[in-house]
């Protein structure tokens, strides 16, 4: 592991191990592949693996000799996490775990993964890989605004923000008012929460009547759910910031797989810690970069919990060609929806990220919206709730009527599927401090 230079820390372009994150690709491979024997060794001391592979001949990491022996191992499902919860898929000793998260639960029995003392070192190692590819330094003040606790976001974070040195406040998410204080009294220049947290933090700061040159903020960091360019472009005019995107899933530690740079053009994924593949999620075929299709994910390092070719039912595509920033890491694109939130409205297949592009493009569209689908008859109903800004309300009743028609025409235009629109007063749809629920589907309650 590189030690922290600090000469290093004042150039533009900031690399937390510059060694690693620009070798060649030629040698990145070469990496993968030793550090998959090694993983696959650690596998085979899980039931579960050990009869997955053996079946398919593989008795020890030395059986993998290139990537197309990788191939023929099977992908590993949520599902199958879940199966063996709660310790199938430890493969240490109990006294050499330091730490446990689980995934929330909410659809089922919790996923678990273990972590020793390195894997907690190395996921640390990670975050801060990304918080300084996206130009934080030793100089910022760090608020951490996601949940601490079993959710990832909090802890990922937080050690990785102390590896750059930044000051780091533990704010955890909720209590928006003295979130906004503290970004105030500590002089804030980088946080890091979902989106939808972001966008209700403006309507406060608005709300309380705070100016913007009261705060300090320079960048926010945003993930954990999807958003689209036209709520990064919303958040970073309405709060003069820039907002990177950070990709993780509790499955790969959490955050710290993927993270754009200062460029933001795509997510750096680092791959000399997992093996990144795309697949067609229905076929199961690998694709080529710059293909559409699932993210499927191998640990490299991993001790405790070691997962091999872990399907997310994330959809993204792999950018062609090396980024400005000279990280030889591939980058994957935004994520446009998971193979389990695609709605189909009668008959047509949309992704509630195609519905949040357009709205957002409205300036006088607020902050929060939801989806909600229901049936009438036969037929599927979409109406899309969006607040708008009180000034709105208190102009001409056909100006909302041709907003309202403008949106409607929109959507149409991008989804098929003709919605109905309605307007809400801001602070009148329900607010999320973590993860939003945006889509209410009550089609099969009816
Ligand atoms: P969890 O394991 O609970 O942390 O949830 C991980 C999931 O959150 C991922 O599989 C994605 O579906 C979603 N997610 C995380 N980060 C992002 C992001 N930047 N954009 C879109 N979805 C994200
Ligand atoms: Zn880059």
């Amino acid at each position: 592991m590189m030690i922290l230079n600090n000469k290093e820390l004042d150039l533009e372009i900031n690399y937390f191990d510059k060694k690693n994150e620009t070798l060649d690709r030629e040698y990145l491979e070469k990496l993968q592949l030793t550090k998959l024997v090694k993983t696959v060794d650690q596998a085979l001391k899980i039931e579960f693996y050990k009869k997955r592979l053996n079946g398919i001949g593989i008795k020890s990491g030395r059986d993998i000799k290139s990537f197309e022996d990788f191939k023929k191992i099977p992908f590993t499902s949520k599902d199958e996490l879940r199966s063996s919860y709660p310790k199938g898929f430890l493969s240490v000793d109990m006294d050499d775990v330091i730490r446990l998260h689980t995934s929330s639960g909410t659809t089922g029995v919790p996923t678990v993964i273990y972590h020793t003392r390195n894997d907690i070192e190395n996921w640390a190692f990670l975050t801060a890989r990304c918080m300084m590819a996206a130009g934080a330094t030793k100089k910022d003040i760090f608020q951490n605004m996601t949940g601490y606790g079993l959710f990832t976001g909090g802890l990922g974070m937080h050690y990785g923000a102390e590896k750059i040195g930044m000051t780091v406040i533990p704010a955890g998410s909720g209590n928006t008012k003295r979130q906004i204080q503290m970004m105030k009294d500590f002089k804030t220049t980088v946080v890091h929460a979902t989106p939808s947290y972001m966008l209700h933090i403006y309507d406060i700061i608005v709300e309380e009547g705070i100016n913007l040159s009261e705060l300090s903020l320079k960048r926010a960091f945003l993930g954990a759910e999807p958003y689209g360019e036209q709520t990064r472009k919303k958040l970073e005019d309405l709060l003069k910031i820039d907002v990177y995107n950070s990709y993780g899933l509790s499955e790969m530690n959490g955050p710290g797989v993927s993270f754009e740079c200062i460029y933001k053009n795509g997510m750096h994924t680092w791959e000399d810690f997992f093996i990144l593949e795309i697949i067609d999620p229905v076929t199961g075929k690998v694709l080529e970069d710059g293909k559409q299709g699932e993210i499927v994910f191998t640990t490299l390092d991993r001790e405790a919990t070691p997962i091999l070719r872990y399907r997310t039912k994330d959809l993204t595509h792999v950018y062609k060609g090396r980024c400005e920033c000279g990280r030889v890491h591939r980058r994957i694109s935004r994520i446009t929806g998971r193979t389990d939130d695609m709605l189909i409205i009668n008959g047509a297949n949309v992704f509630p990220s195609q519905i949040e592009e357009v709205i957002m493009k409205y300036p006088e569209v607020g902050t929060n919206y939801q989806i909600f689908l229901t049936n009438k008859g036969a037929l599927d109903k979409l109406t899309v709730k969006v607040e708008i800004y009180s000034k709105m309300f208190k102009g001409e009743i056909s100006e909302l009527d041709s907003l309202k028609k403008r949106i409607a025409d929109h959507i149409k235009s991008a989804i098929i599927v003709n919605p109905t629109v309605e307007l809400h007063e801001p602070g009148s749809l329900p607010v999320s401090e973590g993860k939003a629920k945006r889509v209410i589907d009550e089609r099969s309650k009816l």
